[in-house]
């Protein structure tokens, strides 16, 4: 029996990978598609893989398109980019169904609010680091002592410190690793991605202590540590396919290796500590993480803000870590109990962190 997958956000760079993953796989099969636009790559979706159900949607009528695309599906792939991702999230959680999840912002802001779902484990990571780290443990007798996650230290991993601040949109951009959308490649290059990955983790394995470090060839895709002291980590050239088709495929295995690989290929594996003071909205939002509550909602908030003005030339690299702190050191934290809760906090953190922007941007062209 073929699994029938619904993939929301579709046009997307997880998206576009899932449909290559399900086309390439007998076993899997296009059920539905949503995405936040239309566009050339939607309209070849449809006419390529003629899904039951696909829709453009955004915005207050998203909740109704999403429950839609569910029906009937075995599996969903969230690969909705941003905070919009949690609502899916939260759906599929009332429906049963299985989720696949590669919006990270679900767990991050809503990570009370999935509880449910993650205890009954039908939430399995596409994320790349959560995704190895998911592998290690499953069949694990062993207790976990310790996550590392890597981290590849972004595009300005080479730049001086005192260079950083003023770096420009296209050096931002251009990741070393990793070929993704705008807003997450600047996130990597923030290490913002990485300390919400580090939020991610502590929801999907919690009670065991989560921590980052710089691995500069991204081959290990994070480390565990045993009780007994020894560390499993999974290794191989980033694919994203590879954590996508291990999540639809979830409990099965893909039968065949995506690439085949040669370790004399892989160069050094070096692991470096990741310094705090080259990545400042790192710690920045690991604080929220540590407030709580809501708070983590308002650093994704001011972050999204913060990561628009600068890639439209608004503000300088250095200042979003800037408005992170800005929108925190203000916002009162409440309890994340509700979807209206977590929405609540977004919007208040969003108007706090667009007066931070255009106060800086005074402060640069006054
Ligand atoms: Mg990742």
């Amino acid at each position: 029996m073929q699994r029938r997958v619904a993939v929301l956000g579709s046009t997307g760079s997880i998206g576009r990978q899932a449909l290559e993953v399900i086309d390439g796989n007998p076993g899997l099969l296009l059920h539905s598609i949503v995405c936040g636009s239309s566009s050339d790559v939607l309209s070849m979706q449809r006419k390529r893989f003629q899904p039951s159900f696909s829709e453009v949607t955004s915005g207050m009528v998203a909740a109704r398109v999403f429950a839609e695309a569910m029906e009937g599906a075995d599996v969903v792939l969230n690969a909705i980019v941003g905070s919009p991702g949690l609502e899916a999230s939260l759906i599929a959680q009332s429906r049963g169904k299985l989720l696949a999840l590669a919006n990270k912002e679900s767990l991050v802001i809503g990570g009370e609010l999935l509880k449910p779902h993650l205890n009954a484990g039908m939430i399995i990571p596409v994320d790349s680091e959560h995704s190895t780290i998911f592998r290690c443990i499953q069949g694990e007798s062993r207790p976990v002592r310790k996550i590392v996650l890597t981290a590849s230290g972004g595009s300005l991993r080479d730049l001086p410190p005192a260079s950083i601040a003023l770096a420009s949109v296209e050096q931002v951009l251009r990741h070393p690793t990793w070929n993704m959308g705008g807003r997450i490649t600047v996130d990597s290059a923030t290490l913002v991605n990485k300390a919400f990955e580090v939020l991610e983790a502590r929801a999907l394995f919690p009670g065991v202590p989560v921590s980052a470090v710089i691995h500069r060839p991204s081959i290990v895709h994070s480390l565990v540590e045993c009780a007994d002291g020894a560390w499993k980590a999974l290794m191989g050239f980033p694919d994203m396919k590879i954590p996508i088709s291990w999540a639809l495929l979830y409990p099965d295995l893909p039968t065949e290796a995506l690439v085949m690989e040669d370790p004399t290929q892989w160069g050094t594996l070096s692991f470096e500590k990741l310094d705090p003071a080259r990545y400042p909205a790192f710690g920045a939002v690991l604080d929220a993480g540590e407030t709580g509550g809501t708070a983590p909602a308002a650093a994704n908030a001011a972050d999204e803000v913060a990561v628009a003005a600068f890639l439209s030339g608004r503000i300088p690299f250095g200042a979003i870590a800037l408005v992170i702190r800005e929108t925190l050191d203000s916002f009162e934290s409440r309890p994340a109990d509700s979807f209206l809760a977590v929405c609540e906090a977004d919007s208040i953190a969003r108007e706090r962190a667009r007066k931070a922007v255009d106060r800086i941007c005074l402060q640069q062209f006054p």
